[in-house]
Formats: structure tokens, sequence, C-alpha cells
């Protein structure tokens, strides 16, 4: 059966009395639907991505306007033959996407935002700094073809990155993430270090790719569920699986150092050289090689001790 998967953030003042209530709508509705997905949920607003058969989506999104009392919401959707989530939870947060800064949330749902087709003009603009405010694991598998990166490994670092970063106040930049709602913070981090020129892209990669597939954004896209990532034409990936030991997008193909078993892992844990097919084994063969070591270890030690001077 084909499935919808749609991904809707809003940032909306929430009285947090009024949280357990809605909370336990989407609940409800999840419990005789079977909607699966996550629901970030906080005082700053909502922020989820949600599966279920297209009419259950449809009647979700129905939902959604009427407990936010807001009937603008904008929904992202791809599609995917198989379930991308286990269960479905909504989780009460001080930030709906965590940034370490619960004092810095948009006040308008249209802070300089542009359009795919505006950002498709403006990246390629020699002079514009193009920024990725994703971390590297997801840069690394796909990224607009001109831009750069802090290597993050969590978003939480963005505003140091870009104190450190030396980018001229004046200069014009772009930035994107996958859905939009990083940038919606990542812009206000900047605009607050005095950064006037700024935009970001609507809807972030998965909107982009939808009127742009195959153009200026190279690779794959990094979700955060099971399908690990989606392709230009955001389907389910063929490329890459999670890495048994980290979660990271897997595409490099090894045999078990502990079981033989053909396994796929990252490329961070192939350099680390980690050569198992889980964490089981990594733990056992690191077991070998640590009973392995203090032998080796005192018989250096024992050649060390007769070789010096007494
Ligand atoms: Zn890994
Ligand atoms: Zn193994």
């Amino acid at each position: 059966m084909e499935l919808c998967i749609t991904s809707c953030y809003r940032f909306t003042p929430l009285k947090l009395e009024n949280l357990p209530i809605l909370s336990q709508r989407l609940e409800d509705f999840a419990a005789h639907s079977g909607l699966r997905g996550l629901c970030l949920l906080g005082t700053e607003g909502i922020n989820l991505t949600v599966s279920g058969a297209t009419s259950v989506i449809a009647e979700f999104k129905g939902l959604l306007g009427e407990v936010l009392e807001l009937n603008d919401l904008q929904f992202k959707d791809s599609t995917a033959s198989k379930q991308p989530f286990l269960i479905f939870k909504v989780k009460v947060k001080d930030e709906i996407v965590t940034l370490g800064r619960p004092d810095l949330a948009p006040t308008s749902p249209v802070n300089s935002h542009l359009s795919p087709a505006e950002w498709h003009q403006a990246v390629q603009d020699p002079e514009a700094v193009v920024i990725d405010t994703r971390n590297d694991y997801e840069v690394d598998i796909g990224k607009f073809k001109t831009a750069i990166d802090f290597r993050t490994k969590e978003f939480r670092e963005f505003p140091e990155a870009v104190r450190n970063s030396g980018i001229a106040k004046d200069k014009k930049v772009l930035m994107y993430c996958t859905g939009g709602i990083r940038c919606e913070k990542a812009i206000l981090a900047m605009q607050e270090q005095g950064y006037k020129n700024v935009f970001q892209l609507d809807g972030g990669i998965l909107n982009y790719l939808k009127d742009f597939p195959r153009a200026e954004f190279e690779g794959e896209c990094f979700v955060f569920d099971y399908r690990v990532s989606v392709d230009q034409d955001l389907a389910p990936t063929q490329k890459y699986l999670l890495c048994p030991h980290c979660g990271q997008p897997a595409n490099i193909k090894i045999e078990c150092g502990q079981c033989t078993t053909a396994a796929t892992i990252c490329p961070s844990c192939y350099k680390d050289g980690t050569l198992t097919c889980s964490k089981n084994c990594a733990h056992h063969m690191s077991i070998g090689s640590a009973s392995a070591k203090p032998h080796s270890q005192e018989l250096a030690k024992r050649r060390k001790k007769s070789s010096s001077p007494a």
C-alpha cells in the first residue's frame, strides 16, 4: 500500500496549559486512524512528520488546522511503500527545533522567505553566500552545489559557528535546511548578530525538490526516520541504509570482522575502523582486542624493564 508522509511546522504561541489537550486530540486521532510519526509540541508551536494512508493524512491536515485554529498551514508531502515510523508519539518540548534558545522564536511565519523559484535564481548569483544549516552527516550525502556548511554535529552549534565564520555582515546570505524549520531560528540568530541581508528557502530542500528535481541541489536529502534519505524525486533512498553503529547514512559494504555477515556501515565508522555488522559484534570484537592488549603491553613493559639500566 502506498503511504503518504507529510511534514509541517508552525511557530505560533500556544498556551502551556493547552498543550496536554492538543496532544490528546492528536493521540486520539492516531489511535483510531493508524497515523504514525512524531509531533513536537511547545509553547512556540508545532513541528511534525507523520505517515498514513492518503485519506488519513488528508483528514489529519484538517484536524491540525482545526486544533491550531489556523487555515494556512504548509505541508510537504512525499510517499513511501514502507512505514517510516514504528509508532505515533507527541513530545512536549521547550523548543520545537533545538537551538538552545527558547527565547528565539519567530513572531511572523514569513521572515525573508524565498519561494523555490526565487531560490533557484538566487543560488546562481556568485556574490551570494549559500549556507547549509544542517549537520555534517546530512550535508555529506547531498547539498546545494555552491553551499558551504560549518561541519556542525548538532543545530545548537550554529550561532557560534556563524560568529566564527568571518562572513561579512552586509553579505547576501541564503540559508536552507531540510524542511525550513531550522532556518526559521537560524535566520533570527544571524539577524541578532547584525546580518541584514539574509534569506531562507521556504519549505527547505523538500519543497525545492518538488519543483526542481536534478537542478541546483545535488545528492539526496537526509530525513529523520526509517527512510534515511529521499532522492531527487522525494522517493525513499535506494542508496543508503542506516548505519548499525551510529544511525548515519551508510553505503559502505563490509564483511563483519567478528561474525563474517555482510553489512553496510557509514563512512565515518569505516574510517574509525568499526568493521562490524552490529553494536553487539563491535562489543565482542573490542573485548577480544582489549584482552589481547594488556598482554602485549605487559610484554613490552617487561622488555623495557630488562633493557633499561637498573
Ligand atoms: Zn556509523
Ligand atoms: Zn557481526
